[in-house]
């Protein structure tokens, strides 16, 4: 390099290319190493970011199990104060009570280890101080059920573990406010950052490149994490909803949307009855037609199951219920409607989606009960409802122990000879000098579990009475009992009902079991199994509300039930002459005929019916024709002068 300085022929040429070579050999270095530093410094920002997200991803994870641990454990509480003061009964819910304690104190023990040391550990302990109280509490409760103070148990209950929990999902939905707060500011600095390492590229293109890869891989892998979507539809996963809503919390959008959360109709029917690839196919499909609705602007997911959550402006509402009402999806070549339940929430200011979602769940949970209406919107109310509910459930228990429920008897009438010729045994609850009707408290109870105790004590009278009757010379007529579909779960059902017969001495052929349409495909074996079970021992069963539910002609040649039982809602409006559904009934009836099954329609309500049922050759009726539900008295009237004189 010296020899070609001091030369002469060409030496400034060779000295000015030396000194570019240099220059640019450290300008290169010098970008080189920027390009280095801003690559590093936005890798090093962008592995921050996904470990935050792997972070809380993981936290809201364990703090969502805590939540709903919590309730489940509050819901375990309630059972030990209405469970009976028998030792065992007490023992098993404590027992079980004790390891959901377990599984609480580990999941919160993981949160804590997670934002250990971090600004988010505040959080930690403050549920952890809730969580201490509420359990403090919940001996103070066990101690008052203990010591037969049933009334102060429940106050207590509601008063203080109500408390707790509440204060801990505040505490909970705090830390996700904050935490997607963090996630937000950290992406946009991460932006940011990309952005500036980006413009520095005139020297360093092979390190553009390298940024470039680094870049697109990390981000690839956040989006990954961040748009995780749901493998089956395509749709946003909840998780990237829940992302969606910190989102517009934060600009200050999320009143300006109603929060939807919707089910599809007795969906397990689907599955059970064409397949779970069909099943999964009514899911893309429901997931197209959501999609189909939205505007630029609103969101979806499913959430796992056939559950999806939207984001609807909230001026759509209504728009948004006509779009799911009435869905026909091709399911195997063939229109099907689909119907869903919907859960409305219009999104207030102040709210985070915490918030929007319980009140949504709650909406929800009140359409699934609605037998009228699918779409329901949250009001305020709905909480004290949920308590008051809460309180009837207690009430209902204790009216069971009391003896407080009381069966009337509904006739069922041959029409051709109008004699009686069976009755339906029903429910009602006497409770502080009031009837209460079963609408009332059927539902809850088989949401509760506790039906099976009421079926089981309504079954008892009910053979007791035909038993009284037998030994006072009265012949009694065959009387059907309600029982749920709860029943079919237990695989002692059938014993349990011929052990009931056993003991009261009855003949079989007084006693028939009514099961609902519904139920059917809910587990379809066992309900055969119980069904053949019963005809083996002389004991008829019968389909109760038929042409409600999902009935087919294969499930009637399938299931050997002797009685199907035409619902009301076929009979009403029968007089219209262009009522689709005489022509309907007309052919089921013939078909029931076909296959050796008794017939009987009900909700009779006009002489007109009867005339139409006769006429298509059904003789059996029942409804407020003939009678109402009676009392026992009234009805032993009827069996003693079984004739309807002027019908
Ligand atoms: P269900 O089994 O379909 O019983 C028939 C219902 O229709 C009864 O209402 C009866 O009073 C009513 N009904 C009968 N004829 C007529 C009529 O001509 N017009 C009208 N409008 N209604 C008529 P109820 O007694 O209020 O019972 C309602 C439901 O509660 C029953 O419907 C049944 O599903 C349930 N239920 C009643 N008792 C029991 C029980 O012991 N166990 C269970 N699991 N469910 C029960
Ligand atoms: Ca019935
Ligand atoms: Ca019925």
């Amino acid at each position: 390099m010296n020899r070609k300085i001091i030369r002469s022929d060409g030496s400034v040429r060779n000295l000015r290319i030396g000194v570019v070579v240099t220059m640019t050999c450290i300008t290169m270095i010098l970008s080189i190493a920027g390009m280095l530093f801003l690559a590093l410094n936005q890798h090093a920002t962008s592995s921050e970011y996904s470990q935050m997200i792997d972070n809380d991803l993981r936290n809201r994870e364990n703090l969502t199990k805590i939540s709903k641990d919590l309730y489940n454990h509050e819901e375990m509480i309630f059972q030990y104060i209405i469970s009976d003061n028998i030792t065992w009964t007490r023992s098993t819910v404590r027992e079980e009570a004790a390891e959901l304690e377990t599984e609480l104190e580990n999941n919160l023990d993981e949160f804590g280890k997670n934002v250990s040391g971090t600004e988010y550990e505040q959080y930690y302990r403050l549920i952890d101080l809730g969580m201490k109280e509420y359990l403090e509490s919940v001996v103070k409760v066990m101690e008052f059920a203990d010591s037969g103070n049933i009334q102060e148990a429940n106050f207590y209950m509601n008063s203080c573990l109500n408390k707790y929990i509440f204060k801990i999902n505040n505490t909970i939905s705090d830390y996700e406010k904050l935490m997607t707060e963090d996630i937000e500011e950290t992406r946009i600095s991460m932006q940011h950052k990309t952005a500036q390492a980006s413009q520095t590229t005139v020297v360093g293109i092979p390190l553009v490149v390298l940024f470039s890869i680094v870049s697109m891989l990390t981000c690839g892998k956040i989006s990954k994490k961040l748009l995780t979507k749901d493998s089956l539809t395509c749709a946003d996963n909840f998780e990237c909803f829940q992302k969606i809503c910190g989102k517009l919390v934060k600009k200050g959008h999320f009143a300006n949307y109603t929060c939807v959360f919707c089910n599809i109709k007795d969906f397990r029917f689907y599955n059970s009855k064409f397949g779970y690839k069909t099943g999964d196919q009514v899911l893309i499909d429901l997931a197209q037609h959501i999609k189909s609705f939205l505007v630029k602007g609103e969101y979806f997911s499913r959430d796992g199951g056939d559950s999806f959550s939207l984001l609807i402006f909230s001026e759509r509402e209504d728009q948004f219920i006509s779009h799911m009402k009435d869905i026909s999806l091709n399911i195997l070549g063939r229109e099907n409607m689909i119907e869903v339940y919907c859960g409305l929430y219009s999104i207030r200011k102040d709210d985070v989606p915490g918030d929007a979602f319980a009140s949504c769940t709650l909406a929800l949970s009140t359409a699934r009960e609605n037998t009228s209406e699918a779409f329901i919107r949250y009001e305020p109310q709905m909480f004290t409802e949920m308590d008051s509910r809460m309180d009837t459930l207690y009430l209902c228990n204790q009216g069971l122990k009391n003896g407080e429920f009381i069966v009337y008897y509904q006739p069922k009438v041959n029409i051709e000879t109008n004699t009686l010729c069976g009755c339906e045994a029903l429910v009602r609850w006497l409770h502080d000098g009031k009837l209460i009707p079963p609408v009332k408290f059927i539902g809850l109870l088989e949401e509760k579990g506790n039906i099976n105790a009421l079926d089981f004590y309504v079954f008892r009278r009910v053979c007791s009475d035909i038993s009284e009757w037998l030994k006072k010379g009265i012949e009694p007529v065959r009387v059907s009992s309600n029982f749920s579909k709860l029943h079919l779960k237990d695989p002692h059902f059938a014993d349990k009902i011929m052990n009931v017969i056993n003991e009261y001495g009855i003949d079989p052929k007084y006693v028939e079991i009514e099961l609902t349409e519904s139920s059917a495909y809910d587990d379809f074996n066992s309900l055969a199994e119980f069904v053949k079970n019963m005809k083996e021992q002389g004991i008829f069963t019968s389909m109760d509300d038929f042409g409600t539910g999902y009935s087919s002609l294969s499930m009637l040649r399938d299931l050997d039930v002797d009685v199907i039982k035409i619902d009301k809602s076929f009979i009403d409006d029968l007089e219209k002459a262009d009522n689709p559904n005489k022509k309907m009934i007309g052919n089921i009836v013939r078909m029931i005929h076909d296959l050796d099954r008794e017939v009987i329609c009900e909700g009779i309500e006009t002489k007109e019916q009867v005339e139409f049922l006769k006429k298509i050759n059904c003789f059996a009726a029942q409804g407020y024709l003939y009678d109402t539900p009676l009392p026992h008295d009234e009805f032993e009237k009827r069996l003693n002068d079984p004739v309807y004189h002027n019908k």
